[in-house]
């Protein structure tokens, strides 16, 4: 029990003991217990739990120290922050290292600039600039979703990107979201760059009378979208101001969550299949704090639940984490290194049609019908899509994504002519493709750096390959395919790219 003055002393600490320690046990603890730790001469606040005695710590690592101020006020005293990691036995320290080393080599920030594919720039904190590689990569992730969209019913819109603050006063953003967005006076009026789509679709939905007929309605938008991350916060392609993301929102009728979701679900589950990508699934349903009849609730929630068990994989109920306004699925992919990240969302929401007091005519003729809406993406935010996918493939892009498919490399001075027109073929066939026409480096050492800078398929050719019209097919791995016709190869690698075959190099 601690009485009011001095707290220290009656606490058992010395006196004269670590003035920082003391401060927190007079300013947090507003118990009347609390729980110290004691191990040696160092006693501390913790609610722990710790490990029994430190004989259990068979290894010991101090990875890193930063520099910081008391609670983070740059008022207060600097202090020095030290991260350290312990285990149970040496060899789990040494995976971990390993670990750490294999993260920092995939760094997409280091793997951005190795590659060439996109910077950042302090006159625009937190927006990208994709350079031609990178820009490669992003619209190529959007082709793919939008090939997916015009085979599951997903219609694409483009909206505006800057709306009057009256619409965010509607969405309720303003209220509760403002601080985090890009705001603006235009003609005495207040704008907003929007951070989110669903308010604007939701004016597209209201912009005519709408009957069950049409439900559902699958609005999808690669709009930009701005949020006001603090600048100390933004960190490469994983935090930032400025991006796009694969969204859709699902206006559709009670009845129809449930077949929707499971489009949902198996729309996700092929496009994670092509990055190689396994996950996990939870259902987060009502929490404590909700909006709206608990019956419609709980009917949404059997419906989610319906469709989790009819896709069939493993998923996890996770009570009362679901958003105020409706009940989600949450979805973790694993990446190649073991790494969880989220990035598709499945989120029901009851509020923002009746925020928006949308409706729409039933089958019965009652033309005040409130529809749901389903907000969904798969990727995510594409810019962190990339950074994931970077570090995923660790730069070994698969060739269907890959900035670097083709590299052509002549023997030598004579073929360096048949090397530009077979490079010129497969660019006009949709390739990203290049020519190594440095001179005086050698074939061998060409070869090297296309391997090097991850070229998918390095296409060499001399004067046999020049007279019968073929290409010497090796890949970045270095397995040798041997020799084929221009117009063979094309064919192959197209293939290869239309399947988006994730092992292109072997499966030529
Ligand atoms: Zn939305």
């Amino acid at each position: 029990m601690f009485t009011e003055e001095p707290k220290c002393k009656n606490a058992s600490f010395p006196p004269q003991y670590n003035k920082f320690k003391c401060r927190i046990l007079n300013e947090k603890v507003t118990t009347p217990t609390t729980t110290v730790y004691r191990c040696g001469p160092l006693i501390d606040l913790c609610r722990g739990p710790h490990v029994r005695h430190t004989g259990k710590i068979k290894a010991l690592k101090i990875h890193k120290n930063s520099s910081t101020y008391w609670e983070g006020k740059a008022d207060m005293e600097t202090l020095q922050r030290i991260y350290g990691i312990s285990f149970p036995d040496p060899k789990m320290l040494k995976e971990w290292e390993k670990f750490q080393e294999e993260a920092k080599n995939r760094d997409h920030r280091k793997l951005g600039r190795d590659q060439d594919l996109f910077f950042f720039h302090d006159l625009s904190p937190g927006s990208c600039f994709f350079l031609p590689n990178g820009a490669y990569i992003y619209n190529t992730l959007i082709e793919f979703i939008r090939s997916e969209y015009r085979k599951r019913g997903f219609q694409e819109v483009v909206t505006p990107n800057i709306y009057n603050s009256k619409l965010w006063q509607t969405s309720g953003h303003w209220q509760h979201y403002s601080e985090n967005m890009f705001s603006f006076e235009v003609e005495k009026e207040t704008f907003a760059l929007k951070p989110m789509n669903c308010p604007g679709h939701c004016l597209m939905f209201d912009h005519r009378p709408r009957s069950w007929r049409e439900l559902p309605i699958r609005m999808a938008d690669f709009g930009v979208l701005h949020r006001n991350e603090l600048s100390g916060a933004l960190t490469g392609l994983t935090r930032v101001r400025r991006f796009q993301q694969d969204d859709a929102h699902i206006f559709c009728t009670m009845d129809q969550i449930e077949e929707e979701i499971k489009g949902c679900l198996d729309f996700l589950r092929a496009v994670y299949e092509v990055f190689g990508f396994t996950f996990k699934l939870n259902l987060s349903t009502r929490p404590e704090k909700f909006l709206g009849e608990p019956a419609i609730w709980e009917e949404a929630e059997k419906q989610l639940e319906n469709s989790l068990n009819e896709f069939g994989e493993k998923w996890v109920l996770n009570p009362g984490d679901g958003a105020f306004y409706g009940p989600k699925i949450d979805i973790e992919i694993k990446d190649a290194i073991g790494r969880y990240h989220q990035c598709a969302t499945i989120q029901l929401d009851f509020q923002l049609p009746i925020r928006f007091n949308l409706s729409f005519v039933s089958q019965d003729g009652d033309d005040k019908k409130r529809p749901v809406i389903i907000h969904r993406a798969i990727l995510g935010s594409v810019e962190r899509m990339i950074a994931i996918l970077t570090e995923n493939y660790g730069g070994k892009w698969p060739l269907w994504l890959s900035p670097r498919q083709v590299m052509v490399v002549p023997v030598g001075p004579t073929c360096e002519e048949y090397a530009r027109k077979v490079q010129q073929e497969f660019h006009s066939s949709g390739f990203m493709s290049d020519v190594d026409l440095v001179p005086g480096c050698t074939m061998n050492k060409k070869i090297r750096n296309a391997q090097l800078a991850q070229y998918n398929f390095i296409l060499v050719v001399g004067e046999k390959e020049r007279t019968s019209d073929t290409v010497n097919v090796r890949t970045r791995d270095n397995k040798v395919h041997g020799e084929r016709t221009v117009a063979e190869c094309v064919e192959r690698l197209e293939q290869l790219k239309c399947s988006r075959s994730r092992n292109a190099e072997e499966e030529f």
